[in-house]
Formats: C-alpha cells, sequence, structure tokens
C-alpha cells in the first residue's frame, strides 16, 4: 500500500495521487520527490561525494565484497522474496548487484539526493527509484525486504527509520542492513562521511527489536581486517596526522585491493557456514518482521 505524505492515509492504486486529500507528490528530474524540500542538500551526505563514489565502487574490494554478501543474504534468508526496497540507494551500486542476481525480483530504491537517483537512474533501468527520505516512508506493508545499507549511521533519528522500516515491510518479510561496527574504531574518517555514529552490536540489536522486528542473523565482517583498519587509525591518531580524512579505501594499488578482496571471500565463506563473528569492521543484521 502506498502512503500518502500529505495525510498519512494509505491507499492502494496505481498512480500516486491520495483519493483522501488529492494530494499528489511532485517530481524533481524526472523522479518522484516524497522529500522535495531535502532533495538537493542535507546534512548526512555530501552531494558531490557521488560521482567520485559512482567511480570507486565497481572496481573497490569493500563494494564488491559487500554486494556479494548481500546477495548471498538476500539468497539465504528471503529465498522467496518477491519485492526489495533500498533505502539510501547512492548511486544504485548494490541494487544493481541484487539486480543481475536475482532478475525476477522487483526493485524499488529511495534516496534523499536527488543526485544520487541521477547515477542510479543510469545504472537501473526498469527499477523504481524515488526521492525519499528514510524518516518518512510513503509505504505500508509493500515490500518482503527492505535494505538499508551503511546507511542508518548518517541519520540522527535512526530508531524512527527502523519503526518505518518496520511499518513498510509485509508481515513475514524483513530487513538486511549494514552498519560500521565498535565505537572504538571512530576516527576523521567517519567525520569525513558524515557519520553521527558507529554500533555497538547490543545497540543495534536492541533498537531493531524495539521497531518490532526478531533479530534472525547478526554478524560483524570485514573481520580479518580489523587488525589492519585499527592500527592505520590509531597511527594516525597518534602521529596527529589527522587531517586526511579521505576512507583508507580510496588509496590503494590494485594488487592491495584484489588481496584484500580475496581476504573477504574467505571469511564469506566462513559466514556462509554459519559462523559470526563477534568483531568487524562493519556488522550485518538480517531480521524478521513476524
Ligand atoms: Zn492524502
Amino acid at each position: 500500500m502506498k502512503l500518502c505524505s500529505n495525510c498519512d492515509k494509505a491507499f492502494d492504486h496505481g498512480n500516486w495521487q491520495c483519493p483522501y486529500c488529492l494530494y499528489e507528490p511532485e517530481k524533481i528530474e524526472g523522479h518522484l520527490a516524497f522529500a522535495p524540500e531535502l532533495a538537493k542538500q542535507n546534512e548526512g551526505f555530501k552531494s558531490e561525494s557521488f560521482s567520485s563514489l559512482a567511480k570507486l565502487e565497481a572496481g573497490n574490494f569493500w563494494f564488491r565484497s559487500r554486494n556479494r554478501l548481500l546477495i548471498w543474504a538476500v539468497q539465504q534468508y528471503f529465498p522467496k522474496a518477491e519485492s526489495l526496497l533500498e533505502i539510501g540507494c547512492g548511486t544504485g551500486f548494490v541494487l544493481s548487484g541484487i539486480k543481475e542476481a536475482f532478475p525476477k525480483l522487483i526493485l524499488s530504491g529511495g534516496e534523499i539526493h536527488i543526485k544520487g537517483l541521477t547515477f542510479a537512474a543510469e545504472r537501473l533501468p526498469g527499477v523504481e527509484l524515488f526521492q525519499m527520505d528514510g524518516r518518512r516512508i510513503p509505504f505500508q506493508e509493500e515490500f518482503d525486504v527492505i535494505g538499508a545499507f551503511d546507511v542508518l549511521e548518517h541519520i540522527k533519528e535512526d530508531e524512527e527509520v527502523l519503526s518505518q522500516m518496520y511499518q513498510a515491510t509485509r508481515p513475514g518479510g524483513g530487513i538486511l542492513m549494514t552498519v560500521p561496527h565498535h565505537t572504538f574504531l571512530w576516527s576523521p574518517v567517519d567525520d569525513f562521511a558524515h557519520h553521527v555514529r558507529r554500533y555497538k552490536t547490543r545497540e543495534l540489536r536492541e533498537k531493531v527489536n524495539r521497531a518490532g522486528f526478531s533479530v534472525v542473523r547478526l554478524t560483524s565482517f570485514v573481520s580479518f581486517l580489523l587488525p589492519l583498519v585499527a592500527l592505520y587509525r590509531f597511527k594516525k591518531r597518534l602521529t596527529g596526522d589527522e587531517g586526511d580524512t579521505k576512507p583508507d579505501y580510496i588509496k590503494m594499488s590494485s594488487l592491495t585491493n584484489s588481496t584484500l578482496e580475496r581476504i573477504l571471500d574467505g571469511e564469506r565463506t566462513m559466514i556462509r557456514t554459519g559462523l559470526s563473528f563477534p568483531v568487524g569492521v562493519s556488522m550485518l543484521l538480517v531480521a524478521r518482521r513476524n
């Protein structure tokens, strides 16, 4: 069901005009805009970052490995899903991976920045993309799976987003998320990325439970690289060289990149067998709506 952004009533017909108050969301650059006031600028992410991100993603070990992990998780935990919405779909890199792996899955992508959708639209012909705010998702019991991949840590009101995700998920469906793990790893890299927080395992679990979901899998990943990442970040802290805030993965040789990708391939093999890592740079969470 669709939810009217003006009067909050649910309705179920083909177009977006609300049958109760006749409100119809505007379009920006061809995309339905549910939070037009936030489309061009907000504090969660810099608009300019999208073009550098779009260039980086396809070749970078982190984005490639995360895609493989997510594709595995969809297959493993939601094999019967027919529809999936990604919140904060950015340039559409994750959705394009999911589309290739599950051509029958009906995909939708929501993103607050219209700039991200411009890139996503090129990558994702046929996928419904719209501008929206995760704190106000215009759907009710609509999707089998809702994903948010490294999105929640950008949003102050993360619990609001989780309860909106709950509302938009069909009973029996669920959510799939990744977030940065461990508050002790906080560094200028997080500031650069406009993170509001990194998560503790317990905090994430409790917030997801409070929204009404049951957690079915929670594991860290990028665990084997944790010592390396911690060392790199602490070294920066100790030497006072904190001015360089570019994420660690941006400046690396292709040999390093492919070595790290192989390490994460090994780690994923272990996650697939059922092993959940207690520590890591990131966390993967799967939860179900009962
Ligand atoms: Zn209405």
